[in-house]
């Protein structure tokens, strides 16, 4: 099943569980004849005013047995099959068609779409092609796209990587760094990488303390991270925005915008249309 010139010792203590691991694994590209993922998309804003600039597309399976299932279930799996590269290239095609249709209704509007890259699809070496021809298909400027790769996708053999990121670049797609300093970048290396915007993994934002102020000590890594990134001309976006405190700690430090449940969870495309007449998320 799991194609030719391949064995797996039969291991009788093998988990229920580790059974489910491989059936999802196996089952992803029948999943996507079927047309099981979905995405969600969830709003970006600017700061310090949070206006609506852009949607992450984050990609869920609606299993026919098992119900909704988030990424974390199935991402990984995929990773390690490399189905994450026939699933990547539909969410590529899939975030840029919505796009366009933002880009249509709301003419006036910058809408970024921003899709989750995985360092397996970054060293496919149709992967340029792959991005340029979802923006190609759905006729969307490529200035309305952002791909957000992990500090290890970009590191380690990085000639091949940073000859497609800078393809990318020159084509006008904007590039950040995702879950930024959960893995161990040189941060000299990421500035001399194409890329735009820093995230900041949302481990480093002040805890979350219903009504109270943010923590001084996250509050002085974050204040570092930007000006550091500021520096080398980078912007800095903040994930996992919960409170106003945390906002306000932002605003302060010149964070230059932010994602998080304050402002909007992921939602379906239709809702993100719904909050993108509105345009300001609080
Ligand atoms: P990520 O890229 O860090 O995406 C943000 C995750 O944090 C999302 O979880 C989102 O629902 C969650 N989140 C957003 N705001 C908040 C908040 O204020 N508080 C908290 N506690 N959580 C928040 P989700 O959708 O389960 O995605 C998990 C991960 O799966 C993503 O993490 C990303 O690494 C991966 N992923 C999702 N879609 C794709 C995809 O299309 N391709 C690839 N390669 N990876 C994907
Ligand atoms: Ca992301
Ligand atoms: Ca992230
Ligand atoms: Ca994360």
């Amino acid at each position: 099943a799991l194609g030719r010139a391949r064995w797996e010792r039969y291991d009788p203590d093998r988990g229920a569980e580790e059974a489910t691991k491989h059936e999802l694994a196996t089952a992803i590209p029948l999943a996507l004849s079927r047309g099981e993922f979905v995405l969600d998309y969830q709003p970006m804003v600017t700061l310090p005013d949070p206006v609506v600039s852009g949607f992450e597309a984050l990609v869920r399976w609606r299993h026919p047995q098992l119900g909704l299932l988030g990424p974390d279930r199935f991402i990984p799996l995929a990773e390690q099959t490399g189905h994450i590269v026939a699933l990547g290239r539909w969410v590529l095609e899939q975030a840029c068609a919505q796009a366009r249709r933002w880009y249509d209704d709301f003419r006036d509007v910058p809408v970024m779409v921003s899709v989750n890259v995985a360092a397996t699809q970054l060293r496919e070496a149709s992967f340029v092609a792959d991005v340029l021809g979802a923006l190609h298909d759905a006729g969307l400027p490529a200035d309305r796209l952002q791909l957000e790769l992990t500090e290890s996708a970009v590191a380690g053999d990085t000639s091949c990587a940073l000859a497609a990121l800078s393809e990318l670049a020159a084509a006008g797609v904007s590039l950040a760094i995702d879950d930024f300093g959960t893995g161990y970048s040189n941060l000299a290396h990421l500035g001399r990488l194409p890329v735009h915007t820093l995230k900041i993994d949302r481990s480093f934002l002040s805890p979350v303390r219903p009504g109270g102020p943010t923590d001084p000590a996250h509050d002085k890594i974050v204040a570092a991270t930007i000006s550091l990134a500021h520096s080398l001309g980078l912007d800095v976006a903040a994930e996992g925005v919960e409170t106003p405190a945390q906002v306000e700690a932002l605003r302060v430090l010149h964070c230059d915008s932010a994602q998080g449940f304050l402002f909007g969870a992921p939602a379906s495309a239709d809702d993100a249309t719904t909050l993108l007449a509105h345009r300001i998320a609080t």
